[in-house]
């Protein structure tokens, strides 16, 4: 649990880098988003800095709609990166030159067996029921007698002997025997790097001191460890990284997350689930991280707070109503005239072309404290922008009986000679009118509420009155009231 106190990543002198590295062939999924989370937040903590890093080289499947939804999706959670991203593909020139160095330096070699001949090998293993383990006979033969003719894919020549242990800052110390790697793929037979290799020469060359990113990568940082560390002992400044692989996120069922439980784009929750970016931020990070029992976190404080080795070892439950708490909470936090600029293109969109931000705004105090997302705000805020007749839902309907329409004839009229529409004068008239008739003063607000909004619930009704204004809650009184006087003649 929370400690407070600094992390082991900090006992160096050297100032802590960490990186962000989607790959854009999907949508920043909100694993991804707490991935950069914890990357900057960790960056922050410890002065340091957080960079991005867009891991193009899947041509095919690498999209410009996906890079700008990561983009778009990270600038909105306030996790853009503190300078300008690195794009992978760009370097493959760098990435070459480094398998170069490791080829000539004897540290990897080409490797000419053909696809079939590793597919042979690898069912000969399967057939005799033996793990397969590649043994290239390239690996030691003389460079002298490499064809140049052929095609091949350069292997790096991992450590036979030994065993290499990683001190993971959030998974604790894991051991690989050197055995379990094989001699991998780092350049292609078309030239091309793979991934392992890019990754180390990107990171080592952006200066990353911690790797933090999810815990499916745990196998491949040793694989990226054998690479990091021949180009150590070759030219020396290519130290090893602190590496931290925080769990999977789950679903409340606890299976893996899929689209089912919220796995979707942050743009799907920013722009579909109406949710602000600070809610998302705060449920973001104590999915995983915690600090006692703090439910609300501001950014400054989880800066202050965090620390990468408090992270949960286990996976972490995705639970959206827990999302939708936090940002009614955040809704009631925000300003009146950010949220009424957020809910705008939404009645927009609504088909209320007429909504009005300064009216809005005005009603905002009112309707935030009755939703948790702006889709909710945007509803229960239709009823300023309708248009007269108002539509009924069925509950308001049923409240709108003859006696209730009645009254709301006798209501018309006396507030038609109010002096003053304020708050005071409205809630004074209507008082007294339930008094003279004996009546709660329910029973003339609820008609009074479904007349004015065409609902059941709605802001205080004397709030919205004074939102309508004189002429408009007028209007909108008589045309129920109206009804009533041509059904009883
Ligand atoms: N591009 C990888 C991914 O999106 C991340 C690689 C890394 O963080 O080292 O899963």
């Amino acid at each position: 649990m929370a400690s407070g106190s600094a992390s082991s990543g900090s006992s160096g002198t050297k100032a802590v880098v960490t990186r962000f590295a989607p790959s854009p062939t999907g949508f920043l999924h909100i694993g991804g988003a707490r991935t950069a989370l914890f990357n900057w937040l960790y960056a922050r903590h410890h002065g340091g800095t957080y960079l991005l890093r867009i891991e193009d080289t899947d041509r095919a499947r690498s999209t410009d709609a996906a890079i700008e939804a990561i983009f778009d999706g990270l600038s909105w959670l306030g996790l853009a990166g503190d300078e300008e991203p690195v794009f992978q593909f760009a370097r493959s020139e760098r990435h070459a030159e480094v398998a170069k160095a490791l080829l000539d330096a004897g540290q990897a070699y080409r490797c000419y067996l053909t696809s079939e001949q590793l597919a042979e090998r690898r069912q000969k293993a399967q057939e005799e029921r033996r793990p397969f383990r590649l043994d290239s006979e390239w690996r030691d033969a003389d460079p002298t007698t490499w064809p140049e003719d052929q095609p091949y894919v350069v292997r790096i020549k991992a450590p036979r002997d030994g065993e290499t242990t990683i001190d993971d800052q959030v998974q604790g110390a894991i051991t690989v025997q050197h055995r379990e790697l094989d001699d991998f793929v780092i350049l292609r037979s078309d030239g091309t790097p793979t991934y392992m290799l890019a990754v180390v020469v990107d990171d080592r060359d952006m200066g990353v001191t911690h790797v933090i990113r999810g815990d499916d990568h745990i196998n491949n940082a040793f694989r990226q460890l054998v690479i990091l560390r021949a180009m150590d002992a070759i030219e020396g400044g290519w130290p090893d990284p602190v590496y931290a692989h925080i769990p999977l996120i789950h679903g409340a069922d606890g299976a893996k997350l899929s689209k089912r439980h919220g796995a979707l784009g942050v743009d799907a929750y920013r722009d579909e689930m109406g949710l602000l970016p600070e809610a998302v931020f705060n449920y973001l990070l104590r999915l995983g991280w915690g600090h006692g029992d703090e439910e609300i976190i501001s950014r400054d404080q989880a800066i202050e707070w965090f620390d990468i080795t408090d992270v949960n070892k286990g996976a972490s439950r995705f639970d959206m109503a827990k999302l939708q708490n936090l940002n009614g909470h955040y809704l009631r936090e925000a300003a009146d005239e950010r949220l009424a600029e957020l809910v705008l293109p939404r009645l927009t969109a609504a088909g209320y072309e007429d909504a009005d931000k300064a009216l809005l705004a005005r009603a905002m105090a009112e309707l935030k404290v009755r939703a948790k997302d702006l889709n909710e705000l945007a509803e229960g805020a239709a009823f300023l922008f309708a248009k007269r007749p108002l539509a009924l839902t069925e509950k308001a309907q049923k409240l709108l009986t003859d006696e209730a329409r009645s009254r709301l004839a006798t209501m018309h009229e006396r507030l038609s000679g109010l002096s003053e529409w304020t708050l005071e004068a409205l809630e004074d008239n209507l008082k007294a009118m339930a008094a003279e008739l004996e009546l709660g003063l329910g029973k003339l607000a609820q008609p009074l509420r479904a007349a004015l909004t065409g609902q059941t619930t709605s802001p205080g009704i004397f709030d919205v009155l004074v939102l309508l204004g004189r002429d408009e809650s007028l209007a909108r009184i008589h045309a129920q009231a109206s009804v009533s006087a041509e059904t009883q003649s």
